[in-house]
């Protein structure tokens, strides 16, 4: 297996003539932590899609644990915790149901775990995925994401919608499970404090381009001090 969990090599995407990834290059080194971090439409959800095989390259390539994720998806996804931006849970299931859904399509999931989750995320068995709370709704999301102990998490804007307190609560979560079992996480973010927080390293998207991608050192922090239009009002 390549050395690098996820290779991007000179990704380049169009949607007509919108420039949604020029060129994008970049590595994430197994057990690392890396914030993907950019404004709205910078192509954060664009980037990730390609990882996980929804998208195919018109140029450049993608390698998910040295596979294609297009032409290999169950090699690649079944061994990926998704959380998608808009969560995408089925509306109609109580959290029991959601649990029992899911797991029938992972063979590694694992029960107790589950269980685990669902205790530390406080979340109820009889309660509806409707009713549920931003911050519930996120927490269940990531409990399914986590529950068949994937090696890589990608996670698009796990935080997105969510109060400062909540937001801090999540990525701590993921932080928790993450260094206790050596995963992978690839996560997006508009927030730089929240990124420059958990990751280990980070790449800046801008509007398709990637500015910088690079251990998280005092430099990077100095250097987009500067750069406050990605800062939290
Ligand atoms: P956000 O935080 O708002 O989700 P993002 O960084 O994830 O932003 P993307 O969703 O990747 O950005 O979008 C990048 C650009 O590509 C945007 O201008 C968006 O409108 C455009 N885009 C993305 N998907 C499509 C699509 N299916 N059809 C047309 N344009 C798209």
């Amino acid at each position: 297996m390549s050395e690098h969990v996820i290779e991007v090599s000179n990704l380049s995407r169009h949607f007509g003539k919108k420039q949604a990834l020029s060129d994008v290059s970049l590595s994430v080194p197994e057990g690392c932590v890396f914030g993907l971090v950019g404004e709205n439409g910078a192509g954060k959800t664009t980037l990730l899609k390609h990882v996980l095989g929804f998208l195919k390259p018109q140029q450049g390539s993608v390698r998910v644990f040295g596979l294609d994720p297009v032409a290999d998806p169950p090699g690649v996804l079944g061994r990926i915790g998704h959380l998608s931006e808009n969560r995408d849970l089925p509306a109609w299931m109580t959290v029991r149901e959601l649990i029992e859904f899911t797991r029938a399509f992972y063979p590694k999931w694992d029960p107790v775990y589950a269980e685990e989750l669902r205790m530390m995320f406080e979340l109820s068995l009889n309660q509806k995925v409707p009713t549920l709370s931003r911050g519930q709704l996120a927490r269940a999301g990531l409990l399914v994401a986590l529950a068949h102990r994937p090696p890589l998490l990608v996670l698009d804007e796990p935080s997105s919608g969510l109060d400062p307190v909540v937001r801090k609560d999540i990525l701590d979560a993921i932080i928790r499970t993450v260094v206790d079992e050596g995963r992978t996480v690839l996560f997006s973010s508009h927030l730089l404090d929240e990124v420059q927080r958990v990751s280990d390293r980070i790449a800046i998207l801008d509007q398709g381009k990637l500015l910088l991608t690079s251990p998280l050192d005092e430099v990077l922090v100095s250097h987009y001090q500067l750069t406050i239009r990605f800062l939290e009002p």
